[in-house]
């Protein structure tokens, strides 16, 4: 037999850059246009993976179907287009996957790793103002909000059926003490298992967390089958994205997103999370606040060089 020597060298290099290549993804909501702070995440990813020989991939996270519109999709793709990037189609579509985050979640359902609850906000509000009215402080996450106050955690089979029966809306929470205990079970070896590792820095650099700081939170919505944390995590792992970039408004959340992989036995990408763009009285950027797109700027016919130059390094030389 001869071998072609070349040609199964040529096929080991594909494999191996295959196995380590280096997948980021911008992952806009279509419910705004995007702003300078979304040019710049976009800038990084795909800057990044230009560094690394990698792959840079857009995904539409649309779960929120109530505040999605088509026009702010294609002023995503316009946007990008104009910043001169470009993406693999077909773009992953999240409002087309509910059934998918379904199963993850059915996984947890079954482990008893979730539970329904009925609370709306007015009654989680209520329950910490009752118990804080003698002045005592209550924890809150990381984010500011108050931590919910397990109303439905314990809840006996019973009462739950009868709740169901009844047929209120209910959203599934994830019991994160429940949850932390698993997982601390499972890798019984392994003494300190909540952290994961940032790479904004330049360099790997090992984060630990609380995992226990955002409590129950919601997996999936009473109006939408899915939540942010469960769909981000899901399909970061269906795209096999090694490198999550991403503001750093969204790095204590991935607390919740190390404790989801864990549970449903994904990977855990690397993550780079980056500086927010803000704006000239120190303030970040946000959709909520009404911060205008960027796409305004182009529109009134500022070329590349001049918005890029009004981001942050390495692009232009705003501050953090
Ligand atoms: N869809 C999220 C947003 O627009 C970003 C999610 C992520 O990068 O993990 O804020």
């Amino acid at each position: 037999i001869r071998l072609d020597y070349a040609a199964l060298i040529r096929q080991m290099i594909e494999q191996m850059k295959t196995s380590t290549a280096f997948k980021t993804r911008f992952a806009p909501s279509p419910n705004g246009w995007l702003h300078l702070g979304h040019a710049y995440s976009a800038l990084i990813g795909a800057d990044l993976a230009a560094q690394a020989g990698g792959q840079f991939i857009v995904r539409l996270e649309d779960i929120d179907v109530g505040r999605a519109r088509p026009h702010f999709v294609d002023g995503i793709y316009q946007d990008l287009e104009w910043l001169g990037l470009d993406w693999p189609q077909p773009v992953m579509v999240q409002s087309e996957r509910f059934e998918i985050y379904q199963t993850a979640l059915d996984k947890l359902r079954q482990q008893e790793l979730v539970y329904p609850c009925w609370a709306t906000r007015r009654d989680i509000s209520n329950a910490v103002a009752k118990r804080t009215a003698d002045g005592e402080s209550w924890p809150r996450d990381p984010d500011g909000a108050p931590l919910y106050p397990s109303l439905y955690r314990n809840l006996p089979d019973s009462e739950r059926r009868k709740l169901m029966w009844e047929g209120g809306s209910y959203a599934w929470r994830l019991d994160m003490q429940k949850a932390v205990q698993m997982i601390e079970r499972n890798e019984g070896n392994n003494s300190a298992p909540f952290y994961y590792i940032e790479t904004a820095s330049g360099e790997e650099r090992r984060v630990a967390f609380d995992p226990l700081s955002y409590g129950d939170v919601v997996l999936a919505r009473k109006d939408v089958p899915t939540s942010y944390h469960l769909a981000v995590v899901v399909d970061d792992a269906a795209q096999n994205i090694t490198h999550v970039t991403r503001g750093q408004d969204l790095q204590a959340a991935t607390s919740i997103h190390i404790v989801l992989q864990k549970l449903l036995g994904l990977p855990t990408p690397l993550y780079h999370h980056h500086g927010l763009v803000r704006d000239t009285s120190g303030r970040r950027l946000s959709k909520q606040a009404g911060d205008s797109g960027f796409r305004e700027l182009r529109q009134m016919g500022l070329s590349l060089e001049a918005v890029k130059a009004l981001l942050p390094p390495p692009f232009g030389n705003a501050e953090i």
